[in-house]
């Protein structure tokens, strides 16, 4: 029974439609780095040079991230069949839907200790590298219920979780399928399951074709949501580097803007990012101090369909010549609802 059947169509470029009744939260509190997204073009950890993300950018050549999981960095993690999240060691990892506990134990010693449960409508998601488990064989849980804590099990890697979700028994990608072109993915059309919004979002990472940054003394590091953060020293006053982040808006209309501000290197205390929607430019100051691996909201603002709106950073802080770094990494705009075309209509 399609309990949830929810026509998303045109939202994102393509047709999005979930079929039939599941939805999903985060299978954990809080805010975590996502560190992987699943690879629509061979998610068997074939090794074909080619990542293909749920957007539909392509990553070639991606440089060694250094993050021992991944043999070519976290955002291009060419093969991977999941979504991966920066989870400290024993950290509550949550059940992303209801169901039934159907695989509790060593999966193997790539995956570790897992777990799987079975939502029903032929979807089951794996939670692997666990530390602990909190529920048996045949349990059934409800969403959102402590199942276990995160870990490092399974080969020799840091910590982190390992979300994976299958429908009749393929791997399929929870952020479903934002490209123009046709969706890559083996097992056909993905289509985006969370429940908490992320359908909605469209998040430009800093190494995005959406992400265009200019000027000198650019540097990066691996430790920033999706595959890596830029980062540039702080300017007194005039700027030596800026940056927009510009998304392709499918709808005109209200969104809420947030910016992540990753734990390492986010030093200066007066980041202004401007807003430019269409009602003009707004700035934002933001202490990145004061954020670790964080989601900052900058508003809400009123833009344009298409590319016209952008957020905008520069390194000129006020703060003395380089005594901090301002960082740049992914910037995430949410629509308030699903938009819904309205047709009127004259009735005789
Ligand atoms: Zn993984």
């Amino acid at each position: 029974m399609p309990a949830f059947a929810f026509a998303v169509s045109g939202l994102f470029g393509s047709n999005v439609e979930a079929q039939g009744g599941i939805r999903l939260r985060q299978p954990f509190a809080g805010t975590y780095r996502l560190t992987a997204y699943v690879d629509h073009r061979s998610p068997d950890y074939t090794y074909d040079g080619n990542v293909v993300v749920y957007n539909g950018e392509e990553r070639l050549n991606c440089p060694d991230c250094g993050e021992a999981w991944t043999n070519q960095g976290t955002y291009c993690y060419d093969g991977h069949n999941a979504t991966d999240y920066a989870l400290p060691g024993n950290t509550p990892v949550l059940a992303a839907a209801s169901g039934r506990v159907t695989f509790s134990g060593w999966r193997s010693t790539y995956y570790g200790n897992s777990i799987r449960i079975d939502h029903g409508n032929g979807y089951e998601t794996w939670y692997s590298h666990l530390a602990a488990f909190s529920v048996n064989l045949n349990d059934i849980v409800a969403t959102g219920q402590q199942i276990g804590l995160s870990g490092n099990t399974g080969q020799n890697q840091p910590y982190h979780l390992h979300f994976e979700v299958r429908h009749n028994g393929d791997v399929t990608d929870p952020f479903g399928w934002q490209g123009n072109w046709s969706d890559p993915l083996p097992s056909g059309l993905a289509v985006c399951l969370w429940g908490d919004g992320q359908c909605f979002e469209i998040v430009v990472e800093d190494e995005s074709d959406w992400f265009y940054k200019y000027g000198t003394g650019w540097d990066w590091d691996c430790r920033g949501n999706g595959w890596t953060m830029r980062r540039v020293a702080n300017r007194q006053t005039s700027e030596s580097a800026y940056a927009r982040w510009r998304p392709d808006l499918p709808h005109t209309g209200p969104y809420a803007v947030f910016a992540f501000v990753p734990a390492v290197h986010a030093t200066t205390t007066n980041a202004e990012y401007v807003v430019h929607d269409r009602d003009g430019d707004h700035p934002v100051l933001i202490n990145q101090l004061n954020y670790s691996d964080e989601w900052v909201y900058l508003g809400s603002y009123n833009f344009w369909d298409g590319i016209l709106g952008y957020v905008y950073l520069d390194n000129a802080t006020g703060e003395a010549n380089g005594s901090g770094e301002v960082c740049f990494d992914s910037i995430k705009f949410r629509q308030f609802r699903v938009y819904i075309p309205i047709a009127l209509k004259n009735y005789p």
